[in-house]
């Protein structure tokens, strides 16, 4: 198939195109590298089965020829990000989604909206389960993000009705492994580069809140089901192993043998006190669950930051 993948330069887009290339597809990226990393395609130099734009999804995305599958991952998506980048981050879920889908419509493709856990909110439903409605403040530090994925998620499902476009929606809850920015901001990059650096490890609050971490290899194992699955209704993917962030710096110093000292800071706003994927519909639907547990995801995560700081 002729695919293409905006947000192809980013940490899961990257690792999205290496296996849609590697089944033998060809790939159009495109990525407006305000987040996205030109290393993490510099391997594909070269290879004549890629052809990457660097275009911003929020003004058009212009693809040549026929285009059988368009999956959506353009955006900044680090907490980091979000005080950086807001009105962007609002362009890109409505206009870049927009322009996702009339790119898929005019060419006959399916898409795949990278949706998120995020569309959960604070959650008060826990385990979340696709048919909670979610906890949102619409005007909080995270709403930009939130709300423009709401907002995605929305305007897919109206172009799926009105317009007929074939679509399908994944709510990707917290993912990690190796090509992950180094000072992108979010947890496991942080903890893993202080560890790795000798560097006091910041836990924000108590560190009891919690995530779920699922290994970018199993998440698109998932995302890849999904895609070729008739579900065009939103399904989790995501990791159920929960763990609360004090758990998971302690065994980041455990791994790396570091003699990192913890420091505490205060939680940023509307940070959600936890969050953990009912995969039950993914399981189900696509027969997936995710394979690699944490410990051996954390020392393949480990060994590329070590590599990449090193360099
Ligand atoms: N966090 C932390 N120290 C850090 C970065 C993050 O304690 O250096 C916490 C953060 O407050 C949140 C959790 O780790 O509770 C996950 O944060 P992340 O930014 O990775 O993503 P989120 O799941 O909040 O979108």
């Amino acid at each position: 198939m002729r695919i293409v993948v905006t947000g192809a330069a980013g940490f899961l887009g990257s690792h999205l195109v290496d296996r849609l290339l590697a089944q033998g597809h060809e790939v159009v990226g495109v990525d407006s590298m305000i987040t996205g990393s030109a290393q993490n395609l510099e391997h594909l130099a070269g290879n004549k089965a890629f052809l990457f734009t660097q275009a911003d999804v929020t003004k058009y995305i212009g693809v040549d020829g026929p285009v059988d599958r368009v999956y959506h991952f353009a955006s900044p998506a680090s907490p980091k990000d979000f005080p950086r980048y807001p009105v962007h981050i609002c362009k890109v879920g409505a206009l870049g989604t927009l322009n996702a889908l009339g790119l898929s419509k005019a060419k006959g493709s399916r898409m795949l909206l990278a949706s998120t856990s995020e569309v959960y909110g604070d959650p008060e439903v826990h385990p979340q389960v696709e048919g909670y409605w979610g906890h949102v403040n619409p005007i909080g530090a995270r709403s930009m993000y939130d709300e423009a994925k709401r907002f995605a998620e929305a305007l897919t499902m109206s172009y799926h009705k009105q317009n007929h476009v074939d679509t399908r929606i994944v709510r990707i809850f917290n993912t990690y492994g190796p090509r992950m920015r180094i000072g992108d901001g979010r947890v496991l990059p942080n903890f893993i580069c202080a560890a790795l650096q000798g560097q006091p490890i910041t836990v924000y609050g108590d560190g009891c809140q919690t995530r779920s971490f699922c290994y970018v290899d199993d998440l698109l194992d998932g995302i890849m089901r999904l895609m070729e699955s008739a579900c065009d209704e939103p399904v989790n993917i995501g990791n159920p192993d929960e763990v609360t962030v004090l758990e998971l710096a302690r065994e980041v110093i455990a791994l790396t043998g570091s003699k990192s000292e913890l420091k505490y800071e205060s939680l940023p706003k509307d940070d959600p006190v936890r969050r953990r994927p009912d995969i039950t519909k993914a399981t189900q639907l696509l027969g997936w669950t995710p394979k690699i547990d944490r410990r051996e995801g954390l020392k393949r995560t480990v060994d590329d930051f070590a590599r990449r700081l090193k360099a």
